[in-house]
């Protein structure tokens, strides 16, 4: 008789989680508190709610991370993916659903599968046999205790203080260089480690003035800020007076900029390489609570950033997550304890896809692992295979915060005939994503036209 696999958590990860390992023929408890312990976010006890937004973003499968994400989950046949498309809303080429009908559906589908059983408690305590945690961003603090007693304090975040993250191919260099302040390092890598961006004091007050104004989003009730001890928001630090920043992250010491080497800027922001491909790099210190617009608006006119592409916004959010990079390994196993996975928000994947969608990994990993099946590693070339790569290891460990699918996070294509088109590239991407998976998946290999249905 095989292994029971418990998962604790029924929600997007959790729920797909079960339906994976189930299809494969395990044995499924699912650990679900609600209702009988609540969060602040969520409303009811079905599983899979949607606590926020009711959109799963862009279902372009061409053309889009989030879209190829869909493609995947859908031929995995996942079940948050396909209780999304049976509930789907008019929204253009966003995936929207009436979010109670969608948890409904889940929750039915989840129930009746004969593998699967729900019981409505709260975990407490780490189990010993195979289990999936899938508790998310609202872990409740004795499992989040627990955690954190295996996986060291230091290693389980509360709050999230995402600084935006830039495409690196989408910042002028011809305005921007990479310098460490003071030349600091021992290799050449080192003493280049940073993109700076200089700005002479017009632009820095412009840029002041533009933070001061800006729309910003406030807690909601029980979300408690306690933030500002360690990591303020820009524009709070900027509300503290207007010279704050050019003391703190925004300091132009010990940096000398190649294109004008006699001119002192009068404040530099500095990003950092966020991923081991060198593809993204984030804004050093530029946590915030600005509307997603405003972010835009007011990053764009940072020299260097004018045609910036953002991977993902900043945001501080309560967000329970762990820093995979150090504790998980590629199977998303507890590196201390392998009969634990961890899937979901709870891994630093964020959003509601990217949760679903690391679910689904790890039922299947957890299935085949309890089954005996030697299956191969996730092709780094997926939507899944380069998040599920980007947590487990690509990601800068120090600086480790939650992350959307994105381009950014997948090897470059190689234009045949030189460099392409945004549009051409994304598509050369999502080719290939599409025919890894399809392998991995052992399904029949895709030709064009069954690639672009
Ligand atoms: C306030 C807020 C707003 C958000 N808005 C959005 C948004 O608009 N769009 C978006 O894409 N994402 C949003 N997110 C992120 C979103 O919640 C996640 O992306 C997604 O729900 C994560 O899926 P998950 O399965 O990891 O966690 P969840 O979906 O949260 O599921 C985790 C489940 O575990 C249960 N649980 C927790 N602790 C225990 C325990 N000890 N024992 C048993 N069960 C437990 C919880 O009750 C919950 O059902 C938001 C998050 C928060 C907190």
């Amino acid at each position: 008789m095989t292994q029971t696999l418990h998962i604790i958590g029924g929600g997007m990860a959790g729920s797909e989680a079960a339906w994976q390992a189930a299809n494969m023929g395990i044995t499924v408890v699912i650990h679900e508190m609600r209702p009988k312990v609540e969060t602040f976010a969520h409303q009811t006890g079905d599983l899979a709610e949607m606590v926020c937004s009711n959109s799963f973003r862009s279902d372009d499968d061409e053309g889009n991370a989030v879209g190829l994400l869909h493609w995947e989950m859908r031929a995995a046949g996942g079940v948050i993916i396909a209780a999304a498309d049976a509930n789907a809303l008019p929204a253009g080429s966003a995936l929207a659903v009436d979010r109670e009908a969608f948890a409904k559906t889940v929750t039915e589908r989840v129930t009746a599968h004969p593998n699967i059983s729900v019981s409505y408690e709260e975990v407490t305590s780490l189990p010993e046999g195979p289990c999936i945690i899938a508790t998310g961003p609202l872990t409740s603090s004795a499992l989040a205790d627990a955690i954190a007693a295996e996986a060291g304090q230091e290693s389980l975040a509360f709050f999230d203080a995402i600084a935006p993250i830039v495409h690196f191919d989408s910042i002028d260099m011809s305005r921007a260089w990479m310098q460490s302040r003071y030349d600091k390092g021992e290799t050449e890598e080192e003493r280049t480690a940073y993109l700076n961006c200089p700005m002479d004091k017009e632009q820095y007050e412009a840029f002041i003035d533009a933070l001061l104004s800006a729309d910003v989003t406030t807690f909601k009730p029980g979300e408690t800020a306690g933030y500002f001890d360690g990591c303020l928001p820009i524009e709070v630090m900027a509300e503290r007076g207007r010279e704050t920043l050019r003391f703190g992250p925004m300091k132009p010491v010990g940096l000398t900029n190649p294109h004008q080497p006699d001119v002192k800027p009068h404040a530099v922001v500095q990003l950092r390489r966020d991923n081991a491909l060198g593809t993204l790099y984030n804004i050093v210190g530029f946590q915030t609570k600005m509307k997603y617009g405003a972010q835009t608006t007011v990053f764009k006119t940072i020299p260097g950033l004018e045609n910036a592409r953002f991977a993902r916004l900043g945001g501080i959010h309560r967000n329970t997550f762990i820093n995979s990079p150090t504790l998980l390994d590629e199977q998303m196993r507890l590196k201390s304890k392998p009969n634990i996975r961890m899937a979901g928000q709870i891994t630093g994947v964020e959003g509601y896809v990217e949760s679903a969608a690391m679910g689904l990994l790890a039922g299947r990993l957890a299935a085949a692992e309890i089954l005996g099946q030697d299956l191969p590693p996730v092709p780094v070339d997926t939507a899944m295979g380069a998040l599920v790569s980007h947590i487990t290891g690509g990601a800068e460990a120090k600086t480790f915060q939650p992350m959307n699918v994105n381009f950014g996070l997948f090897r470059p294509v190689e234009a045949k005939g030189g460099r392409r088109g945004r549009k051409d590239r994304y598509k050369m991407y999502t080719d290939r994503a599409k025919a890894a998976w399809s392998e991995w998946l052992g399904l029949p290999a895709l030709d064009e036209s069954s690639a672009a249905e």
